[in-house]
Order: C-alpha cells, then structure tokens, then sequence
C-alpha cells in the first residue's frame, strides 16, 4: 500500500497531542498492533515536543510539518521546523545531553527515537531550522492479522 500524508500547526503544546493522534490515525489502514502504534506515537510526540520547545522556544509562530509516507516494507516520518536549529547534531543526539536542564528536561529525546524506529536521520544548522527524517521497517508481527 502507498499513500503520503503532510500537514503544518503551529508550534503550541497542544500540538503534540494532536501529533501523536494524527499519525495513529493515518497508520490504522495497516492494522498495526498497539505496540508498534504506540512506538511511532512516542518518537513521533518527541521530536514534534523538540520543536515546540527547542526550536521556537516557546513562541506561538512558526510553522511545524509532519510528513508521513507508507511504502510496502516501511514508513517514513519527517517532522520539520523552521526555528533555531542545532549547531552540533551530534552532541544533541547524545544520550542525556539537553540544552534546558533546569527545565526538567532529560535529554532522552532523539535516543526514544533511535529505540523506537529504525533509522533517524537528522538535518539541522543554526538559523535553518531541523529536519527528522524516521523511518520504520514493518514487519508482519508488527501488523495485526485481519
Ligand atoms: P527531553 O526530550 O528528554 O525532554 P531534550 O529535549 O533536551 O530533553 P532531546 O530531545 O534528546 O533532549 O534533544 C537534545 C537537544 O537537542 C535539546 O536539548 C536541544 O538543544 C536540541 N534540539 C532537539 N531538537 C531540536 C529542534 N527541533 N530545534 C532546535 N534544537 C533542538
Ligand atoms: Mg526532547
């Protein structure tokens, strides 16, 4: 099955919910288990979260776009913003590392999205704004038999 899907909000922390939502519902047409659902959810709230937070820092403007397309062996994900960027990617994907630790931050972030999915690539340079690109790999445990 092919299909592709895109859609912008505003970078508010209700987003995330509305996020995390959106691609359980876009994925239902593959009868996934709850597992793999709620794996996609949660790498998915975390890098819309990293946007609201990190990249407009808590301003209401800007835009955030999630981008999911269904292939026959995978998904891919993209969550896009256009605020501040991130000087040195690595670093950030660094297990633990945060740049807002007196905001009870962890720094788990990328690393749930790591666990989660099957490749994590991101795009990112200061004033550019940051591209996730995730992708899953389905499997057919993954997918509940009709
Ligand atoms: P947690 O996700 O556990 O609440 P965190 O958001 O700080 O903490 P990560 O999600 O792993 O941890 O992100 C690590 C760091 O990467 C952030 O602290 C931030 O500095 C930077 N970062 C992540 N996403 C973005 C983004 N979209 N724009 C700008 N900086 C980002
Ligand atoms: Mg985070």
């Amino acid at each position: 099955m092919n299909n592709r899907m895109e859609l912008s909000f505003l970078p508010i922390a209700e987003n995330e919910a509305f996020a995390r939502m959106v691609i359980s519902a876009f994925l239902m047409q593959l009868s996934p288990t709850m597992s793999m659902i709620s794996e996609v959810r949660t790498a998915v709230s975390e890098a819309v979260t990293n946007a609201v937070v990190h990249a407009y820092d808590g301003e209401r403007k800007g835009k955030i776009y999630l981008r999911a397309t269904l292939m026959e062996q995978k998904v891919e994900i993209e969550v896009e913003d256009f605020g501040c960027g991130i000087a040195d990617v690595a670093q950030a994907m660094t297990p633990f590392y945060t740049s807002k630790p007196d905001e009870e931050r962890t720094g788990m972030g990328f690393s749930l999205m790591l666990s989660f999915m099957d490749g994590v690539q991101v795009t990112s340079s200061p004033g550019n704004g940051t591209l996730v690109k995730m992708t899953k790999l389905l499997h057919e445990e993954d997918l509940d038999a009709l």
